[in-house]
């Protein structure tokens, strides 16, 4: 029962050392998203084992540039300064949606394309007298243990862009990505679907090893 004795930690938040897992990401949608992929993913006792922090445990952690050339470049530079700053095992997720018509953008320059509101309107108009219409998410998942190298896997879906938005659920691009197979935008599909298919989904199920790996290895230290 090692897990009551609680430790103050950066920003006075009450943690456990060792079993705590930060998901830095300040994108709400993403948090969702990463909660529900470990909810689903890992087993009920795993589950146990691991508490997830977000960064609004943590509201004075360092703001980090995403100024990489690659995915994988700013995920890994995520995960490294916060598990450095936190002191806990940290998850960073970086990610893009790749238009085929557009040369691969908006890519890696996905959020800074255009304000979060106007992401997808500016998308649908560049495309308008597009027949191309292929697309793919990419996302590079980083762990990092306080002061090591993270480990980064990546995760891909192919899709398409579809003539207008369409759906509630998700969040940024959802309501227009279609994904290979189906007819319907992330959006319309829902959560269970897309945390099954998703570009995150496959980078998440790549990553439980490693994460399962360093859990182990924190338990031994306990
Ligand atoms: P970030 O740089 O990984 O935070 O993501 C860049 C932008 O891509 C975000 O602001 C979102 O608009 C968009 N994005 C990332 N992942 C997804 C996703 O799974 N669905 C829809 N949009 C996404």
């Amino acid at each position: 029962m090692d897990d009551i004795t609680l430790n103050t930690g950066p920003d006075n938040a009450i943690v456990t050392p060792n079993k705590k897992l930060v998901l830095a990401t300040q994108n709400l949608g993403k948090v969702r998203e990463l909660t529900a992929l470990l909810n689903r993913y890992l087993t009920p006792s795993e589950h146990c084992l691991i508490q997830i922090l977000t960064l609004q445990e943590f509201p004075n952690a360092p703001d980090v540039v995403e100024d990489g050339e690659t995915y994988a470049e700013n995920a890994t530079k995520k995960a490294k300064v916060i598990a450095n700053y936190t002191g806990y095992l940290t998850l960073a997720d970086d990610a893009g949606l790749e238009v085929d018509a557009l040369a691969g953008a908006p890519g890696i320059k996905s959020k800074r394309w255009a304000s979060e509101e106007t992401l997808v309107t500016k998308l649908l108009r560049v495309l308008e007298k597009d027949t191309r219409r292929t697309a793919r998410f990419v996302t590079a998942i980083a762990l990092a243990s306080p002061n090591s190298e993270p480990d980064v896997v990546t995760g891909i879906c192919e899709g398409s862009i579809a003539q207008m938005s369409a759906g509630e659920s998700g969040f940024g691009y959802d309501v227009v990505f279609v994904p290979a197979g189906y007819n319907k935008t992330f959006s319309q599909l829902g959560d269970e679907v897309k945390n099954r298919i998703s570009h995150r989904a496959k980078a998440l199920q790549l990553v439980l090893p490693l994460l399962r790996k360093k859990v182990e290895k924190s338990m031994e230290r306990c």
